[in-house]
């Protein structure tokens, strides 16, 4: 591994100083194109397509998509005894002394340079990047542009951009700042992004339509294009930027407008809502319905109702109780005599609602049916009896006969073997994708009848900030469970350090006592020696924390494994006992993370905490707490890193998913909320979901359009690119 990066580093070393080389590209002219996978463009070797990969960039366009966050500018000098204050300077002057420093401590390399101009010195350092001592050299004269921060008495450049002086005769020139990650540098993006923009420009379509460009003075794509990565001015680079947010929230909107008037056209089911037997169900659960509850399920049966698919997003909170919400639409839907189906994330969760759904609404006389993947085993329930083993073509008869009532499974739901007899209702569980494809499967077509979509009910607790969910989906389609079941603890949530374990071991141990349970989280399946992390930390793997934990530390208790590669089977009965209490604790990596309820798990510790993201931390966490009693959550970091440190203080801190996913926003920047980067949107333009009146304005300009215009006919390029992202969005 170390050889490797050894290799890999020198040879980027060897690119010459315009950062990418030269001849070859002439000679794949003809041949790149928009699609061409970057493996495939000169001078992209697997070095850098790993880490371009790591940016999401797999194809060329992805490179001329891949957008500055910001320029510095290089047009305007300060003399460096002018500063004497933090903040954004350029300075030019000579490298007296540069070098690399290592701190043990803290993992990483400094590289400090002492730069002179005729009015003074100042320091400038960078952070693991030793590679910066083959291109900054001593005596030589360079432009540095940056952050200036108080170090102690005195102020220094903190990770500046740089550019020799005597090479660049274009010193007014505005430097673009790409989103990096190690390894990469901004300059090294922009000459491949100046390479490869010769060959591509005239492949680049513009969408928008003529009359909007128009009307709004939008610049045009390819203007838009040259001058988001070269721009001759800072407000031109602003015009670039603000053309590229109001395409992208143009076409979220028009795809979803679209999307809509297509929707609405198509049949459904018509189930009508028999509240006398909704009524004796919600009696007949342990537990009263919270508000939040009875308003999101009306809304869902007032929606089934109707003659044309829903299409209804329910987010709440780890714990807020969807689960049962879903059961009353099911019930309400296989009673009127139509089929339902609802797909899960992890075959886990599958067979837990598979058990839990079944126990709900077994009273109604219901068949329940489980489907999943990995191995060849299908199990149907029958009312008051335990479930019965069958063959799959069984299952699939009995799936394609009506017999089965409620088909619960994972993916594998959606094959097309697996044909319904009159399916009205899907539901999905914390799942994001879910193509037009995948819903026109689950379509019945009988005779010569228009074919009947099935109504769609996604279930989330990811959140969404309101604007962005706004946006997306309208606020028509969305409903929120906002407030948990009453009663409800908050989680105790410490960040624990090695010293206390045993003291916590010995808590955990009182807590069974009193008949609760513990989940032990640990990041890895198996210890791996050759792994790189080894070097600074031990990771915690969960076969040998269960060893330990069921030797060592509580050999009178129940200790259970659990972890992604073991059987189905193996799963499922490890699942059953914990649930059935059979098991105390039980060691897992984060196959449990979504969904999975125990409502007797009180305690949960959390190895390595600082492995995990924000987000997962909070879903993992919401696998306590599910009960009236109090819920504690311990958090063993393996580094001390103040970065990961803010995530675990900000989860100590709150409980609330929503309030979290804010934090998580400004710790992480919007990069990957909601999936959103699968859509390919870049970061800059995830800020343009912020500005309501720009959202609002692309919202009016896009219905314009389709009422003009409803199936896009006229404007292909459009078309083209709400089919693309149609399939990215899990809208559907
Ligand atoms: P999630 O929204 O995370 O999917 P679940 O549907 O799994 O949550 O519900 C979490 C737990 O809360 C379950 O054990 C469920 O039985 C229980 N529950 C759901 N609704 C209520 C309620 N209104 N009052 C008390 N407990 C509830
Ligand atoms: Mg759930």
């Amino acid at each position: 591994m170390i050889n490797y990066l050894r290799c890999a580093r020198s040879s980027a070393d060897r690119t010459p100083a315009c950062g990418v080389g030269g001849r070859r590209f002439d000679s794949c002219r003809a041949r790149m194109n928009l699609s061409t996978p970057i493996n495939q463009i000169p001078s992209i070797g697997p070095f850098y397509q790993k880490k371009l990969e790591k940016l999401g960039i797999k194809r060329a366009q992805d490179l001329l998509f891949h957008f500055p966050h910001k320029y510095e500018d290089f047009s305007n000098f300060s003399s460096i005894s002018q500063i004497d204050s933090e903040g954004n300077y350029s300075i030019k002057g000579e490298v007296i002394k540069i070098e690399n420093k290592r701190i043990f401590k803290r993992k990483m390399v400094v590289t400090q340079a002492t730069i002179k101009d005729s009015s003074g010195k100042i320091d400038a350092v960078w952070f693991n990047q030793s590679y910066l001592l083959n291109k900054i050299k001593e005596k030589g004269l360079f432009i540095f542009s940056g952050k200036v921060k108080k170090r102690g008495a005195s102020f220094s450049l903190t990770n500046p951009l740089y550019q020799e002086a005597e090479k660049s005769d274009s010193l007014g020139e505005i430097i673009p700042v790409y989103p990096e990650t190690r390894g990469l540098s901004s300059k090294w993006i922009q000459s491949l992004v100046k390479k490869i923009m010769p060959l591509l420009e005239n492949q680049i379509q513009e969408m928008i339509p003529r009359e909007i460009l128009a009307k709004r003075e939008i610049m045009p794509i390819k203007k838009a294009i040259r001058e988001i990565h070269f721009p001759s001015s800072q407000e031109s680079a602003q015009k670039a930027r603000e053309r590229f947010s109001f395409e992208n929230l143009f076409l979220i909107q028009v795809t979803v407008l679209s999307e809509r008037i297509r929707l609405s056209r198509e049949k459904a089911f018509s189930v009508t809502a028999d509240i006398e037997r909704i009524k004796r169900f919600v009696e007949s659960l342990p537990f009263k319905l919270t508000d939040a509850q009875k308003k999101t399920s009306w809304r869902i049966l007032k929606d089934l109702e109707k003659s044309y698919p829903m299409n209804r997003l329910l987010e709440g909170d780890v714990g807020s109780g969807k689960t049962v919400v879903a059961a009353i639409a099911i019930l309400n839907t296989i009673k009127a005599g139509f089929q339902a189906s609802l797909m899960a994330p992890t075959e886990i969760l599958a067979k837990q609602h598979f058990n839990g759904i079944f126990d709900l609404i077994k009273r109604f006389n219901v068949n329940v049916g489980l489907l999943t993947s990995k191995e060849d085993r299908f199990y149907s329930k029958k009312l008051y009896t335990d479930f019965i083993e069958i063959s799959r073509k069984k299952l699939l008869e009995k799936v394609k006969s009506g017999d089965i009532n409620l088909l619960i499974g994972t993916h594998a739901l959606i094959q097309d073997k697996v044909k319904f007899k009159n399916l009205a209702l899907v539901v999905l569980d914390e799942q994001h994708r879910f193509g037009v494809n995948q819903r026109a499967k689950l379509t019945t077509k009988e005779g010569s009848l228009k074919p009947r979509v099935p109504h769609l009910l996604s279930m989330t607790a990811t959140p969404i900030p309101r604007t962005l969910a706004l946006s997306i989906y309208g606020d028509l389609d969305i409903s929120i469970i906002d407030e948990l079941p009453k009663g409800r603890k908050k989680i105790t949530t410490k960040i624990a350090f090695p010293e206390e374990r045993k003291e916590i071991y010995k808590f955990v141990k009182s807590e069974i006592k009193k008949k609760r349970q513990a989940f032990v989280i640990c990041p890895r399946i198996e210890s791996s020696e050759t792994s790189k992390e080894t070097k600074w930390s031990k990771l915690k793997a969960v076969k040998d924390e269960h060893d330990k934990l069921s030797k060592e530390i509580f050999p009178d208790l129940n200790v259970g494994l659990i972890h992604g590669k073991m059987k189905t089977k193996e799963k499922e009965k490890i699942m059953q006992d914990f649930k059935n209490q059979k098991v105390d604790i039980l060691v897992s990596t984060s196959v449990v993370e979504v969904g999975i309820d125990i409502p007797k798990a009180s305690v949960m510790i959390i190895e390595g905490a600082d492995r995990f993201g924000l987000a997962q931390l909070h879903q993992l966490r919401g696998r306590i707490g599910r009960n009236k009693f109090q819920s504690y959550c311990f958090l063993f970091p393996d580094s001390s890193a103040s970065k990961t440190n803010e995530r675990l203080k900000a989860l100590v801190s709150s409980n609330d998913g929503f309030s979290l996913a804010e934090k998580d926003l400004k710790i992480r920047g919007p990069g990957d909320f909601v999936g959103t980067r699968q859509w390919g949107m870049p970061d800059i333009i995830m800020d343009s979901f912020k500005d309501f009146s720009l959202v609002e304005e692309s919202k009016e300009n896009a219905k314009l359009l389709l009422e003009k215009d409803p199936f896009l006919k006229k404007h292909p390029n459009l078309k083209k690119k709400v089919d693309e992202l149609r399939e990215k969005m899990h809208l559907e």
